[in-house]
This record gives structure tokens, C-alpha cells and sequence, in this order.
């Protein structure tokens, strides 16, 4: 299937934030950590599993008026490392971005173990994640050298 086919997928928005490329079965992690959910009143699209060009299937999501920060994209790192984001405005891309994994992930999640001193609020420190692995993804806390499970740690955002 071409990628022209794909997009079509997707109605055009005028303004707004589309994520591209988004591993496939990441795109409710996506939203649940840019606190896409019930309350939300912007108009959301989702596509699931349809196929990619780089690698068998992919996510696709679409949030209209809403342009995500910086910020926002180093959090969707955890989920969708390699996503490509552009932002639109006037119906035509404005900018385009990349979601890149670094090796570590710093004052994004905190870590996942509530015995860490990162827990402490009287030893207030930069929360360090290493990231081990990104294929599969593999998180270390830098501190208690802790393995962090990927579900738990989604919920941990600062
Ligand atoms: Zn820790």
C-alpha cells in the first residue's frame, strides 16, 4: 500500500499535531501520555495497525488545534521512539519533528520503585532513567539500577 493511500486514511486537519510512524499498538500509550482521554474536547483520530513502509504496520494520531510541545514529544520517546510529528497549520505542514530516543531520559518519568532515593522529597535530584535497550525497550533507573516495567512507568509522568 502506497503512503498516499495512508494518509488518506486520515482526513486532512487544518490546524494541529499528526504522529506518524507510531510503533503499531503505541498509539493508546500516545494518548494516555499526552492525557488524551474523556475530558478531552479537541478532535482526536486513531489508526491502528495499518501498513508501513519501514516497518510492517504502524499507529497514526491525529489531535486537531492542539500543537504538542517539546516537552511532550521527550515523553512520547517512552512510547514511540522513531514516531515523525508535524505540526499543521492552514492545512499544510508547518514544521516537522522527530521523536528520538536518547540514551537516557532525564526529569520525564520518575522511577517506578517507591524505596528509590528519587522517591525522597527531602533529596530532591534530576529523575535518570538509562535507557538500555531500545529494541526491545529496555529502562534502568540510573539511581536503584532497577529494571522499570513499561506499563508502570507510563503512569509515572512528571
Ligand atoms: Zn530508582
Amino acid at each position: 500500500m502506497s503512503n498516499e493511500s495512508n494518509m488518506r486514511r486520515v482526513t486532512a486537519i487544518r490546524n494541529g499535531t499528526v504522529i506518524d510512524h507510531i510503533p503499531a499498538g503505541g498509539a493508546l500509550r500516545v494518548l494516555e501520555l499526552l492525557n488524551i482521554g474523556k475530558d478531552t474536547s479537541v478532535p482526536v483520530s486513531l489508526v491502528m495497525n495499518v501498513p508501513s513502509k519501514r516497518k510492517g504496520t504502524k499507529d497514526i494520531v491525529k489531535v486537531e488545534d492542539r500543537e504538542l510541545t517539546q516537552t511532550e514529544l521527550d515523553r512520547l520517546a517512552l512510547v514511540a521512539g522513531g514516531a515523525s510529528v508535524a505540526i499543521i497549520r492552514a492545512y499544510s505542514v508547518a514544521e516537522k519533528l522527530e521523536i528520538a530516543l536518547g540514551d537516557e531520559i532525564v526529569d520525564v518519568v520518575r522511577c517506578t520503585f517507591s524505596n528509590c532515593i528519587t522517591q525522597n522529597p527531602r533529596e530532591p535530584m534530576a529523575h535518570r532513567l538509562r535507557v538500555l535497550s531500545k529494541d526491545p525497550l529496555q529502562i534502568r533507573c540510573h539511581y536503584c539500577r532497577r529494571p522499570q516495567d513499561l506499563d508502570k512507568l507510563v503512569q509515572n509522568v512528571i
